[in-house]
């Protein structure tokens, strides 16, 4: 919500703080062009490190979450969603994923599925358990999805993590 420059925002508390946050609209680009700039010019702001710091915040928060509401990871439904209908369960039917109830086909369906486990169930996965989480039964074909996702394979426990 913005407010524009002839509403008076009365505050309550740390004044200047609040100040701090509550921007009059009509300086939202002024400020958004500042902020930009800062930015290019700190030759300490390194995107890797936000990104990692992201991804810890986000892990922390979906673990709580599991907990909060005393979710088990048996509780949480395998399978590949369907990007058109949103059915869960798509089966593997040579390169593609096939939707039972729309017949959509898609290359990359499980790409969804593996962001989905990797925020609720952890930051590492082995073959078994990327074939018990997309519901497919071949060793083979779970290795082809994982050497394809975009992951870091991790020799010495046989897993793939998340890159960060
Ligand atoms: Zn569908």
């Amino acid at each position: 919500m913005f407010s524009n420059s002839n509403t008076i925002i009365e505050v309550k508390g740390e004044e200047s703080l609040i100040a701090d946050v509550v921007a009059h609209a009509d300086n939202l680009p002024k400020k958004i062009l500042e902020k930009e700039s800062m930015i290019e010019n700190d030759r300490e702001f390194d995107e890797h490190e936000i990104g990692k710091v992201i991804l810890r915040g986000s892990k922390e928060f979906s673990l709580n979450i599991m907990k909060e509401y005393k979710i088990n990871s048996e509780d949480i439904l395998s399978g590949v969603h369907c990007p058109k209908c949103g059915t869960l369960g798509m089966e593997r039917i040579y390169a593609n994923w096939k939707c039972r109830r729309c017949e959509f086909h898609s290359k990359l369906a499980h790409r969804k599925a593996l962001d989905d486990y990797f925020v609720l169930l952890g930051s590492v996965i082995n073959n078994t358990t990327c074939r018990k989480f997309l519901n497919i039964n071949s060793k083979d074909v779970a290795t082809r999805i994982l050497k394809t996702s975009g992951l870091n394979y991790d020799e010495k426990y046989r897993r793939w993590e998340k890159r960060s």
